[in-house]
């Protein structure tokens, strides 16, 4: 691991500030992903500034019916809590699939939504990849990409983005809210924070230097079925091959968003139109215009049959 030095903020404009001023410099939370990547040195940080001390560990009311979600809730007070598994049991489910019971005490919501992909290439500093080193190439088109996205994908990245919360976050239409080094703060819907790929994929986020994210709003309850459904290669401790995050209601219309198939939670909308006519309807509007690779075209029919079983269960529940 590179030499680094730390502090701990006091607030969140203060965190933001410490990290807008020196180059080099990254927000720490439960350190569940940047400090394996520091160990790794795929991530060199001069400077860390902790913010478990900055407040935003709470889940609240807010005004129109909703819960905001304070960007240092663990994932284990967030999947247990009583108004997110009785109003957003989506959210409860996908994170609950995710990680180990160790992991989800220490990972947080914001490090969540930031963590990094897995591809394997990514984390192999002797491979080229455009996401670690900028320019140098891809490896993973050509070479391995059974874990790798399907859809969104460009000639430069073929990477997955590897959060399971994400994905519920999606389908319940969250936004994600931060604070900028001069104080402001902006609200960002979820739908607009992981950008595609395109020919900068070491861009992941719409954040500005510095910018901290402060909490993610649910809007009020939605009702309906929720369910997540994770297809992975071990019953646990692994990443999604594919994942379905779905809300079903009883007539058979609904949300659905799919993980482990694109740079970020791919939903979309238009697609749900066609959720009463079945899984096959909406799994080919879901993923018109996919590119897979010859490792992982197994993603499409997969990706059918999950959301089969999702709608299914719906209907029945
Ligand atoms: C073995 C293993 C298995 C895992 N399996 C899964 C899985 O199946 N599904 C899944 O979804 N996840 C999985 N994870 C990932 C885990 O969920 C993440 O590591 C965790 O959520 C990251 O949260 P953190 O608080 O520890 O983030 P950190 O590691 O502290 O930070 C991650 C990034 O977020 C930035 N950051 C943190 N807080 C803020 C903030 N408030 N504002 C702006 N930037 C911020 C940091 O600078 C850093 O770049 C796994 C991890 C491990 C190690
Ligand atoms: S898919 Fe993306 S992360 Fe993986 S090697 Fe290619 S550029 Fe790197």
């Amino acid at each position: 691991m590179k030499a680094f030095t730390y502090e701990r903020a006091k607030d969140p404009v203060g965190a933001a500030r410490a990290v807008a001023s020196q180059s080099g410099a990254k927000f720490l939370a439960g350190g569940t992903n940047l400090l394996d990547l520091m160990k790794l040195q795929i991530e060199t940080p001069v400077h860390l500034v902790d913010v478990q001390d900055i407040g935003l560990d709470k889940i609240e009311p807010t005004a129109d019916g909703g819960l905001r979600i304070g960007a240092l809730v663990t994932n284990t007070d967030l999947a247990s809590d009583r108004r997110v598994r009785r109003d957003y049991g989506v959210l409860s489910r996908a994170i609950v699939a995710g990680a180990s019971g160790q992991l989800r005490n220490k990972a947080t919501t914001a490090g969540n939504l930031l963590q990094r992909t897995r591809c394997p290439y990514f984390y192999d500093t002797n491979m080229p990849c455009n996401k670690r080193k900028p320019g140098s190439g891809c490896s993973a088109i050509g070479g391995f990409s059974r874990q790798l996205a399907v859809i969104g994908s460009s000639d430069h990245c073929i990477a997955t983005n590897p959060s399971d919360m994400a994905v519920g976050l999606r389908v319940l239409d969250a936004t994600v809210e931060t604070v900028k080094p001069d104080g402001s703060t902006r609200a960002i819907p979820i739908a607009e924070f992981h950008p595609l790929p395109g020919d900068t994929p070491h861009i992941e986020t719409v954040l500005t230097p510095g910018e901290l994210i402060t909490g993610v709003t649910l809007p009020k309850p939605i009702g309906g079925f929720h369910h997540y459904e994770k297809v992975r290669d071990r019953a646990s401790y692994a990443f999604a091959l594919v994942s379905v995050a779905a809300v079903i209601h009883k007539d058979g219309s609904g949300r659905v968003a799919l993980g482990g198939v694109a740079h970020k939670p791919w939903r979309v909308e238009a697609a749900e139109a066609a959720m009463p006519r079945g899984a096959k309807d909406v799994a080919g509007r879901l993923l018109a215009g996919a590119r897979p690779m010859p490792d992982n075209a197994f993603k499409i029919p997969l990706a059918e049959r999950t959301l089969a079983a999702a709608i299914d269960q719906g209907k029945a529940a």
